[in-house]
């Protein structure tokens, strides 16, 4: 059992001082009943604890972490613009760099505005369809993520046509009330959504790649239907793809799958660990935020040189690696081993991955939204699986409702111990 005495002492003193030791719940580690370490540094795939113990990290930040830590074209992108200074308040050259790779690389975008997180992204992008439509509902999906932006902190209701309840004290009723919460991959609910509610619906929002409850997959046609229902209907399509922009593909999900939203999220991988995001789309509807239109939207930091520097050194640098690609390979690897794992231990385990991005649920039957990701979450089974994973050197998300990462810095003798302590922990938890 590896030591954890200094980590522990730190926690104590930051639950005096921080709510629940942490700046963000899901570091909390309640969801496996544990406590959280901190960390002293990180390099590659590699993390190490104030207590000195060595982890290889599937966490990668919660998605940032694309080239893995510290990454010496981003530290030295990141150390250049340092020197010349750290935020003008006024425009800089970086913020037309990121701009034309994001309307170049992303199918969809052609005009974009920089941020500074996930959720100022897609919160912006609401208030703009909103502002473009004249209308105030949204439909968003059961399990589907997008920070913690007010109207979106709903999930709860089961039935086609719940309006919702928040996930969260401090939202207003009425807030929530102009959500809409649908079931993922279920045609028909949103169809009769629009029946009852089509006038008023300003758009559709989506991971179209849930994997903020587990990860699923839309099923055929599911984002060609909702791409025709929202034209038809006059409501925006909004992709939220801050987890898997420029990490499934150069252009995102929306590349893979050959699918134009008017909008699109992006966050995480595009600050290279730096607090950044970005929402861009149809020139037409982006013309009408401040200062050219109506719909206010700004951001003292927003475009930020060292931010910017350090994202555009991480997405050069996975361009000229031919990153994607090479994620590809190390992520099939990967699901080689753990399937091989998986088929020792016995059959109750199913494992998506899509690229570098995976998720392993404790159950043999098909996972394809929330509810199905609920019974998969076996908690008791994952809370042995991750203890065991940990004590071993393997830092999986402490959730059974998060994603796995792989880093371009994950070497195949990283892939391999860590099947090798996943097959252990498989064993271990069938005792
Ligand atoms: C992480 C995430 C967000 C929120 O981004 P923050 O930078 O944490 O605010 C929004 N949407 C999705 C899909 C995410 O994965």
């Amino acid at each position: 059992m590896s030591a954890h005495s200094i980590s522990s002492k730190l926690y104590k003193n930051a639950c005096e001082i921080i709510p629940g030791g942490v700046n963000s719940p899901v570091r909390a580690f309640r969801n496996v009943d544990g406590e959280p370490f901190f960390v002293r540094a990180a390099k590659g795939c590699r993390i190490w604890d104030v207590d000195d113990n060595e982890l290889i990290d599937y966490v990668g930040t919660w998605g940032p972490a694309i080239l893995g830590h510290a990454p010496i074209p981003v530290i030295e992108a990141v150390s250049e613009a340092a020197k010349r200074g750290v935020s003008f308040g006024t425009p800089n050259p970086f913020e037309i760099e990121m701009a034309r790779l994001i309307v170049e690389w992303v199918p969809s975008v052609e005009k974009v505005r920089m941020v500074n997180s996930g959720t100022e992204a897609t919160m912006s992008a609401i208030r703009l369809a909103r502002g473009f439509t004249g209308r105030d509902k949204v439909i968003k999906f059961e399990g589907c993520y997008h920070g913690h932006v007010d109207s979106l902190l709903v999930a709860a209701g089961s039935g086609a046509l719940t309006h919702g309840e928040p996930d969260s004290a401090g939202i207003p009723r009425s807030f929530a009330a102009e959500t809409i919460t649908l079931p993922f991959n279920d045609p028909e609910s949103v169809e009769k959504a629009f029946m009852a509610d089509g006038d008023d619906i300003a758009a559709v929002i989506l991971e179209p790649i849930p994997a903020n409850a587990g990860l699923f997959f839309p099923r055929d046609g599911y984002l060609e239907f909702l791409r025709d229902i929202t034209q038809r209907h006059g409501a925006l399509l909004i992709f939220d793809e801050v987890m898997t922009g420029f990490r499934v593909a150069k252009g995102g999900v929306q590349q893979l799958y050959g699918i134009s939203p008017d909008l699109t999220a992006l966050g995480k991988v595009i600050g290279g660990g730096l607090p950044v995001g970005a929402f861009g789309g149809r020139a037409e509807i982006m013309n009408q935020l401040a200062p050219d239109g109506p719909v206010y939207q700004a951001g003292t930091l927003s475009g930020n040189p060292l931010a910017l520097a350090a994202g555009l050194a991480q997405l050069h640098e996975m361009e000229k690696q031919r990153g994607w690609q090479r994620l590809e390979e190390i992520g099939s690897a990967f699901e080689s081993g753990v399937r091989d794992a998986m088929a020792q231990a016995g059959s109750d385990f199913t494992f998506h991955r899509v690229g570098s991005m995976f998720c392993l649920f404790f159950t043999g039957e098909e996972v394809f939204d929330l509810e199905s990701a609920k019974v998969a979450a076996n908690g008791g089974s994952f809370k042995k699986f991750f203890q065991y994973c940990l004590e071993n050197g393997v830092f999986l998300a402490p959730s059974p409702y998060e994603t796995g990462f792989i880093s371009m810095a994950h070497a195949q003798e990283d892939i391999d111990r860590s099947v090798q302590v996943i097959g252990e922990a498989f064993a271990e938890i069938r005792g």
